[in-house]
């Protein structure tokens, strides 16, 4: 079995041998664009070779690039403890050729590694296309030999790669493999993809045209290849394991988190485990690149972070500190591939003993009101059910099949008796129905005031018991504060830095700058 420390050397030393220069992973802080949070992918980090800006020799590359996704357009914090498949902070392994080889070589390049060096069964594997890219579907058929029913053809954005409203451009093929039957979820382009079986390990991406701003796509003189594969997935495949959290780095830091908190990883607790091994990871790596947290910006996505994770920690019934403990467990796994995480080792464990100590002081009183609110919210939703007029039960089971769609929170109406007797009538898919519970705004924004709650942190909370926050009474309450604050510190001191900020977050979108969709002003004040 190989460890995730040698799988990311053989995938370097592989494209080395294939005349790609070894790059280092760039920082998370992206050097030179405002627009974007964390890098988020292995190309970021080459943004202006594959614009022309820069040139580089030779023309191929290969790194092992840092990301965090957990903000912005790409946004994995609500999926880690839910999916086997996302971090907030993971390592994507990639090869790039800036206008050297094209399509057909980076389809034999990747087809090669996959099945020859790491030796996985072809039939396990699966290809998606852009639809209309029939040059592509045409090599996988030729080149890797895949039949034509696992090539698949998407009509969508998944399989069209744009670095920005205009400028390179192109469309992209993903691996898949399957983890086999048994575990839910159909293949790429079936309605229920999202599942776990079929996951995408590696996106090829085939920059071939420039997007003009009047909506024309011109042809790239050389057209280009940006790749990336998540380290964590190609090691839960080589590993034998379905779940990324299984490999051997995560086994690692579960460990390590159950022996500080004296908790076995089993059933609820486990999933505190993996959510306290992942925003281990993130929280240390944005500290070792000098993010530090803060209630705006960058800093505020790493508090974030770490309160989830200390609620957590709160969860398995840890009273003192539990994060910094685990940090030389993960300059263990880590450090060797990453110096910068040893050379930042006291940083990062006083940062997080500082914080946790902080949240602390509020995370009791917080938790004990919400636990109140909840229970109210409960209580209010039940009676809710049991007062529901026959045609309004109708009505709600009716909507039920849309709303899980959806991914909403959901209350089960089945289990009130009474009314189960009723829905038990109803078609099958419709048995399990809903009616949302919600808890208000004006708490969730009390808990973010008061307690230091960040919203999302109060999502995550609620979610087990299929509760939702109010956002929109959130966002209200929140521009109260923002308006008061405005006038509060008009001719102080900080007033010049604070304009700033409301004016790049009014022009941009607080979406963008603050990364994060909901929770908008956050940030602004505590
Ligand atoms: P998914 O559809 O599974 O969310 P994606 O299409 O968003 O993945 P890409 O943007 O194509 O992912 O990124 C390239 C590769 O990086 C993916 O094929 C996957 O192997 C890996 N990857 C992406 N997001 C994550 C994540 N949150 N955690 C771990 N690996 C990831
Ligand atoms: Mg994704
Ligand atoms: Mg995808
Ligand atoms: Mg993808």
């Amino acid at each position: 079995m190989s460890g995730v420390n040698e799988i990311r050397s053989a995938f370097l030393d592989y494209f080395k041998r294939e005349g790609h220069e070894i790059v280092p992973s760039s920082s998370l802080v992206p050097r030179n664009d405002p627009t974007l949070m964390f890098t988020n992918a292995g190309m970021v980090q080459f943004k202006n070779v594959f614009t022309g800006l820069e040139h580089r020799d030779p023309p191929r590359a290969v790194t092992s690039q840092k990301c965090v996704r957990a903000g912005g357009k790409h946004n994995d914090l609500d999926n880690v403890g839910y999916t086997a498949r996302h971090h907030t902070f993971f390592e994507m392994l990639g090869n790039f050729s800036f206008g050297d080889y094209f399509k057909d070589r980076a389809i034999e390049l990747a087809w090669n590694l996959v099945t020859k060096e790491f030796g996985l069964p072809a039939d396990r594997l699966l290809a998606t296309v852009y639809s209309e890219d029939d040059e592509a579907f045409d090599l996988w058929k030729k080149i890797a030999g895949l039949p034509e029913d696992r090539i698949i053809r998407i009509p969508t954005s998944d399989n069209f790669w744009q670095m920005g409203d205009t400028g390179p451009c192109g469309p992209c093929s993903e691996i898949f493999f399957d983890h086999g039957e048994g575990i839910p979820g159909g293949p790429p382009g079936s309605p229920d993809e999202d599942g776990d079986r079929f996951i995408e390990i590696w996106n090829l991406v085939f920059m071939q045209f420039d997007q003009q701003p009047g909506g024309e796509r011109l042809a790239l003189p050389k057209p280009s290849i940006d790749t990336g594969m998540g380290l964590e997935r190609i090691a839960a495949v080589l590993q034998g394991v379905h779940d990324n959290y299984e490999i051997d780095l995560f086994g690692a830091l579960i460990a390590a988190s159950e022996e500080v908190t004296g908790v076995a990883a089993e059933g609820a607790s486990h999933v505190s485990h993996k959510v306290i091994a992942d925003h281990l990871r993130a929280s240390s790596f944005l500290l070792a690149d000098g993010v530090m947290p803060s209630n705006e910006g960058r800093g505020y996505v790493l508090r974030r972070i770490m309160r989830r994770a200390m609620r957590h920690a709160h969860l398995l019934g840890a009273r003192e500190p539990v994060l910094c403990r685990l940090v030389p467990a993960l300059v263990r796994e880590m450090g060797r591939a990453y110096p910068e995480l040893g050379r930042a080792e006291d940083l990062i464990t006083e940062t997080l003993e500082l914080e946790e100590d902080r949240f602390r002081r509020t995370l009791d009183r917080g938790n004990s009101l919400l636990e109140e609110e909840e229970r109210a919210v409960t209580e209010n939703t039940r009676s809710r059910i049991e007062n529901l007029q026959p045609d309004e039960v109708d009505y709600y089971a009716s909507r039920a099949f849309e709303v899980n769609k959806d991914n909403k929170n959901i209350v089960f109406l089945s289990t009130i008796p009474e009314k189960k007797e009723a829905l038990l009538k109803l078609p099958e898919k419709q048995a399990n129905t809903v009616m949302e519970a919600a808890l208000s705004g004006e708490i969730a924004f009390k808990l973010y005031d008061t307690y230091g709650f960040p919203l999302d942190l109060t999502q995550d909370a609620l979610r087990a018991r299929g509760i939702t926050v109010e956002i929109q009474n959130f966002e209200q309450a929140m521009e109260r504060q923002r308006a008061e604050a405005r006038k509060g510190w008009k001719g102080s001191g900080e007033a010049a830095v604070e304009t700033v900020w409301f004016a790049v977050k009014d022009r941009v979108g607080a979406t963008d700058f603050l990364g994060y969709e909901t929770d908008t002003a956050e940030g602004v004040v505590t």
